[in-house]
């Protein structure tokens, strides 16, 4: 009994899930009497579930509680966090007007929001001569359009139709799961930028925040405000007009030292006219 944890009938079997405790380490031995197979050990999950479809996964090895985080609830970092969110800054930081999604941290989020791979764009005004390639309506351009086409080994479709655009970082292809009855689709959970964190050069204008907005994006991170046109904060702050149907976490990355940062984005070449919408 010092190892019992939970009984469950289902259908016509019967588990028995025991727990191993310091004071007894090693799986029990059943008395002859009791004619049951031998127990084995298996990992069971560590954490409560965040989605309802990995509380059903983690239940059926181990009673699991279901703790879905609330909307805008601060979220703990750990050091693997931190060193994801900065890996995604690193990349984003590579062309003057950038926006890059990473793959998620979470393994749940990343399974639900099928992105197995990451996604960037740019800014390609210019090289397009087309007012409104903003590097943010680029990327949410492409991720629908990887959203629609449902062959997952398509050819990584052009974000921007910009053959110029050779220092473009990689696209990638979000590739949808091989469906399995065990992973059943959350309704919704894969919508355009649902659930993810976006990063990014410069604050988003109140066009490229509107289609944020649009997308269901988790929350945004920006490395230069943009006091003159910004939509996240600066001019105005979009998602938290009243009216709209979403709302999303915008926030400013903060570097160490803050002398130091400006002269870094001087560095980096991230400087452009303040009245640029980004
Ligand atoms: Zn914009």
């Amino acid at each position: 009994m010092a190892h019992l944890k939970r009984i469950r009938k289902l259908d016509d079997r019967m588990s028995m899930v025991l727990i191993l405790t310091r004071e007894h380490p090693d799986p029990p031995a059943f008395p002859e009497h009791i004619r049951l197979p031998p127990p084995y050990v298996t990992p069971v999950p560590k954490s409560a579930a965040l989605m309802s479809t990995s509380l059903k996964l983690k239940t059926s090895l181990w009673p699991t509680i279901y703790a879905p985080r609330k909307k805008f609830e601060p979220e703990p970092w750990t050091k693997g966090k931190i060193r994801w969110a900065c890996d995604a800054m690193r990349q984003v930081v590579k062309l003057p007007i950038a926006a890059y999604v990473p793959v998620p941290y979470d393994e749940e989020i990343k399974t639900a929001t099928r992105m197995s791979d990451p996604i960037s764009a740019h800014d390609t005004r210019k090289s397009a001569s087309h007012p409104l390639r903003h590097s943010i309506i680029n990327l949410v351009r492409a991720v629908g359009e990887l959203r629609a086409s449902s062959t997952s080994s398509a050819a990584p479709s052009s974000l921007d139709h910009d053959p110029d655009a050779l220092s473009e970082p990689h696209t990638h292809v979000i590739t949808p799961q091989p469906s399995s009855e065990s992973q059943p689709v959350r309704n919704g959970a894969h919508y355009l930028l649902a659930s993810l964190t976006l990063f990014t050069t410069h604050e988003p204008c109140i066009m490229c925040s509107m289609a944020l907005l649009h997308s269901r994006v988790k929350e945004v991170f920006y490395l230069i405000p943009m006091a003159k046109t910004g939509g996240c904060g600066s001019l105005t702050c979009v998602p938290r007009l009243e009216g709209v149907n979403h709302r999303y976490a915008g926030s400013v990355w903060k570097h160490a030292g803050a002398g130091h940062m400006s002269e870094w984005v001087k560095e980096s070449g991230l400087i452009v006219d303040e009245a640029c919408d980004a």
